[in-house]
């Protein structure tokens, strides 16, 4: 199985057997029936095989040993913890701030500078790992994997890459270079806005195992129901992704023609300075989100208000559009008009009339 929608559909299925299901349902189980010493391990801190299915299809996306989390900062919070070394890791000022938050809260001192490579590299001195998000959210700038993961090995360090923008789909990290791919599941990957998830893949399984091992001690474990539903709209990460990023183009491109929008970002534009490496990595799939800037946050607002497809909602990677006026956090430094947009699988047609028609009533 080598291409990856065929990966994402087929994996950690069991073999087919009559009156079987394709995904057998989810097991609940605290402890299991256990008699004598056989396994220390029969207990639902450390195994589930409900979860061992989906982790077994994500391992076969990612290609490299894979482990599910509570949520995407469970899966942040551990890589920092068992491969942050005790730290220094270095960390991008522009990633999504809650991991600087974590890694503050657990005692692991980072270096931080904007998600530049050379002003990345020139922290990585003594640093056990370097963290990238690529694309960032929501500022969607793009690093070069393949050639920043060279770089920071020359230096002696670890590369994890949050990938949760393109998903691993989209973005092998682990085959671009990377040791560590940490992804939070409760975006595109899952794509119904229902489930708050995450995951960590590795290249090393010796690297799998202590980050298990933490996870064993922590029980930053994922619900067998949640894991399973991830393991069902797995199967369709491909087409929706398909959809959502050529919607988010499409918009893209009208809004970059638009007199009332500015600063248009998206990957899958050539202007954007990251395309060319963004087009190398990701698959020919940009991601399901971009952001563009409107004159004030009352015209943001007013915008949000207009669109009748859009949700308004601080998440994104759904299969219903959504958006919000980002400055309303004061979390990034972006401009207060500044709307972060996640395209949905709605027809192309109907989003972007939606869009241009609120745009126009401003
Ligand atoms: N990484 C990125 C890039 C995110 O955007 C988020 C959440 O928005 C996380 C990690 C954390 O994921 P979760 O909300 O599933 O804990």
């Amino acid at each position: 199985m080598s291409g990856r929608s065929t990966r994402a559909v087929h994996a950690g299925l069991p073999a087919p057997a009559d009156g079987e299901p394709y995904l057998p349902g989810p097991t609940f189980a605290a402890p299991y029936h256990l008699a004598g010493d056989a396994d220390p391990r029969g207990y639902g801190r450390y195994v589930n095989p409900t979860w061992s299915r989906w982790e077994e299809a994500l391992s076969a996306l990612e290609g490299g040993p894979a482990l599910g989390f509570a949520s995407g900062m469970a899966a942040c919070t551990a890589v920092l913890q068992v491969l942050g070394g005790g730290g220094p890791v270095v960390l991008p000022d522009d990633t999504y701030g809650t991991v600087a938050r974590a890694a503050s809260l657990i005692g692991v001192p980072v270096r931080s500078a904007p998600s530049d490579p050379e002003a990345l590299l020139a922290l990585a001195e003594g640093a056990r790992l370097v963290w990238i998000e690529t694309p960032t959210n929501p500022s969607l700038t793009v690093i070069d994997v393949e050639a920043f993961a060279s770089a920071v090995h020359a230096a002696g360090a670890l590369l994890a890459v949050d990938g949760t923008l393109a998903t691993p789909l989209a973005q092998a990290s682990l085959g671009l270079g990377a040791d560590v791919s940490v992804v939070s599941d409760s975006k595109a990957m899952t794509g119904h806005s229902d489930l708050v998830l995450g995951h960590v893949a590795c290249r090393s399984p010796e690297h799998a195992a202590a980050v298990r091992g933490w996870r064993d001690a922590t029980g930053a474990i994922p619900g067998p129901f949640e894991a399973w539903l991830a393991h069902r709209s797995m199967a369709t990460l491909g087409v929706r992704l398909e959809r959502q990023c050529a919607n988010a183009l499409a918009l893209a491109r009208a809004l970059s023609e638009h007199a009332a929008v500015t600063g248009v970002l998206y990957p899958g534009l050539p202007s954007h300075a990251g395309h060319e490496a963004a087009a190398r990595q990701m698959n020919g799939l940009f991601g399901p989100v971009l952001a563009f800037t409107l004159a004030s946050a009352d015209a943001a607002s007013r915008f949000l208000a207009a669109c009748e497809l859009v949700t308004e909602a601080t998440s994104f990677g759904g299969v219903h559009s959504s958006a919000e006026r980002r400055a309303r956090w004061g979390l990034e430094d972006v401009p207060e008009g500044f709307i972060r947009f996640s395209a949905g699988i709605e027809d192309a047609d109907d989003l972007v009339a939606d869009v241009l028609g609120a745009l126009d009533a401003l």
